[in-house]
């Protein structure tokens, strides 16, 4: 029986979105340009090539300016770092998105690293990790910044709350530990050596899972009224007949919703809040490359 509330993502990220786009006229009618949004893909990988794709829609359809940028699989790190480094010099573009994985041959981190800190609207670069860990205002990884803005949006104050992340990545589980540390609440951060983990678990207010393992968090470990976030996309295998198996979490849903106060569902969860905060992301960065006050509400 499922005792939690839904925790409607996609209907989070679609307001979101929407009031962006109330935002968008505003920053053009004073600098007489739209944000823009520069995506890059190196290689031909096809799920990369539907996420770039995803994103170029939603930036236009905020009112934005997109610009796609391809290159071939077999690209140097030179020509990865030259392309970056003429979109940080183009003053038309306001964040710069490259897109991960890089084939096999580069240096993600190096590529990452020369994407210029105030165009970071992915939040990845050294200087970003190093803004949002000292507290200063910067860009800050999509994922983990939607995950807080649905904590806060049930919870309101998260001062003193327990929290627990369950994976410690560069791209979800430590930015989210900052953003929940500088939110006051008390965080744990659990990864593959922890020990005790359901025990640790049990014992939080919120519990964000980031550790791509279909339903490994389990009902028994969360404590009754505890909010649940699950970033993990999985996909199991198809059962019989099937073409797809079905798309699961980091967490067993049906089993933890039985106990939560509210939980996300995978998919329709987070992974709609991604792309609402790339589009939040670029539209900040807009205004403070611009000179102006970060716009009020975001
Ligand atoms: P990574 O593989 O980079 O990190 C996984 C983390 O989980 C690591 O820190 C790892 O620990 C930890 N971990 C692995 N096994 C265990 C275990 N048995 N117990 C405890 N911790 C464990 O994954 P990401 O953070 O990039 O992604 C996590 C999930 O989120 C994936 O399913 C991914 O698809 C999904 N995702 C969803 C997004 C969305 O938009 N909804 C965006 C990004 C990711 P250690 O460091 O010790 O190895």
């Amino acid at each position: 029986m499922t005792a939690a509330q839904v925790i409607d993502g996609k209907a989070f990220a679609a307001g979101l979105r929407a009031r962006i786009a109330e935002a968008v006229p505003a920053f053009k009618a004073a600098t007489s340009r739209a944000p823009g949004l520069a995506v890059v893909l190196v290689g031909d990988d096809p799920a990369s090539a539907v996420y770039v794709g995803s994103k170029g829609k939603a930036t236009v359809a905020a009112g934005m300016e997109s610009f796609e940028y391809r290159l071939p699989a077999t690209a140097t790190q030179d020509e990865v770092e030259a392309l970056l480094a003429r979109l940080n010099a183009d003053d038309a573009v306001d964040g710069i998105l490259l897109q991960l994985p890089l084939p096999g041959h580069l240096d993600e981190q190096a590529a990452v690293a020369t994407i210029d800190p105030d165009k970071d609207v992915d939040g990845l670069t050294p200087v970003s990790a190093g803004r949002l860990a000292l507290g200063i205002a910067g860009m800050v990884p999509c994922t983990p910044y939607g995950c807080l803005l649905l904590l806060q949006d049930r919870l309101g104050d998260l001062s003193g709350k327990d929290a627990i992340v369950v994976g410690r990545s560069i791209l979800v589980g430590k930015p989210m530990g900052q953003l929940l540390l500088g939110a006051n609440a008390t965080v744990t951060m659990a990864h593959s050596r922890t020990k005790n983990l359901p025990d640790l678990v049990r014992r939080a207010d919120i519990v964000v899972a980031a550790v791509g393992r279909a339903e490994m968090v389990k009902g028994d470990w969360i404590k009754p009224g505890a909010i649940v976030i699950d970033v993990g996309i999985n996909r199991l295998p198809p059962a019989e007949g099937a073409a797809k198996g079905r798309l699961v979490g980091d967490v067993d849903y049906d089993s933890a919703a039985a106990v939560a106060d509210a939980i996300t569902p995978v998919p329709g969860g987070v992974g709609p809040m991604t792309i609402a905060c790339l589009l939040r992301n670029t539209l900040v960065a807009a205004h403070r490359r611009a000179g102006l006050a970060d716009p009020e509400g975001f």
